[in-house]
């Protein structure tokens, strides 16, 4: 009898494993189901930032693969924006240029929108604000010569700042003025080929202006007064490396200031400028 019982009980003991080992594998399909869940979570996260850079492939108009690539390991170029003006205007006198007997005023107060009342420095601050966040999403590193308005800058002060960071671009932001309210558009202004300080920055200067406005006037529809050619701003003058003033638009022209002063507008000055910024660089 104890052999039988001890067969019987080998036959349980066979019989409990077989039934072991299938709930097992009922266990391995529930834990297998259970990690396909919680794979598929992080997975799902992972797919976010994707769907992020697919969207940036699809504002760059580039490749999954080449975004994606720009994004992870980022742009080499340094972009210094210039906001121009402040509520505190940076007061004395500057020479025109390095080395230059010539004096002009440190800092103006700068324009403002006739029917908004807007100061032309706060859409300058604004507007280099978005810039930046869209500069910095398309992967450049990008240092504001102010982020606030109650700063005194100097336009040596702000070329400076351009020259110190080996920036690859230096784009000022500025809004137009003129006595004749029916004037409109945008105007980018560099220095020209006989630049007394350094003319050979000119070329790249047009090259950037170009692309500028050329872009930016695409992006907003606005009136594309191309580039004006002058030796008389200072904070170009001083710049060491490529510089443009972007003239985005008359705040005496009742329209246009009305225009400038929305948000959605300002973010298609935005894009305009980032566009043109990346054609300038090849991009
Ligand atoms: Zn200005």
């Amino acid at each position: 009898m104890k052999k039988w019982k001890a067969v019987a009980a080998l036959l349980c003991l066979g019989l409990f494993l077989t039934a072991c080992s299938s709930e097992n594998a009922s266990d391995g399909e529930q834990e297998q189901v259970v990690q396909d869940i919680e794979i598929e979570v992080p997975a799902d996260e992972d797919d976010t930032p994707d769907e992020d850079v697919q969207q940036e492939a699809d504002v760059d108009g580039q490749e999954e693969s080449t975004a994606e690539s720009d994004l992870d390991e980022g742009k080499e170029e340094i972009v210094v924006l210039d906001p121009g003006h402040s509520s505190v205007v940076a007061e004395g006198m500057e020479p025109l240029g390095p080395g230059s007997s010539e004096q002009k005023s440190a800092d103006t107060s700068g324009t403002s929108g006739t029917s908004t009342g807007l100061p032309e420095y706060e859409l300058t601050l604004r507007v280099s604000q978005k810039l930046k966040s869209e500069l910095e999403n398309r992967g450049y590193t990008v240092i504001l010569t102010r982020d606030t308005n109650d700063v005194p800058v100097s336009c040596v002060q702000r070329a400076e700042t351009a020259n110190n960071a080996g920036a690859d671009a230096f784009v000022r932001i500025h809004a137009n003025g003129s006595e004749d309210s029916s004037v409109q558009g945008a105007m980018t202004i560099c220095i020209t080929p006989d630049n007394p300080f350094y003319p050979e920055m000119y070329t790249q200067s047009r090259a950037l202006s170009d692309a500028i406005i050329n872009e930016l006037s695409a992006a907003t529809g606005c009136e594309n007064d191309g580039v004006w050619e002058t030796d008389s701003m200072s904070g170009n003058n001083w710049s060491e490396v490529p510089a443009t003033i972007v003239e985005m638009g008359y705040m005496t022209n009742p329209a246009e200031d009305e225009l400038m002063a929305t948000d959605e507008y300002q973010n298609k000055l935005a894009q305009g400028i980032a566009n043109g910024i990346d054609a300038y660089f090849g991009y």
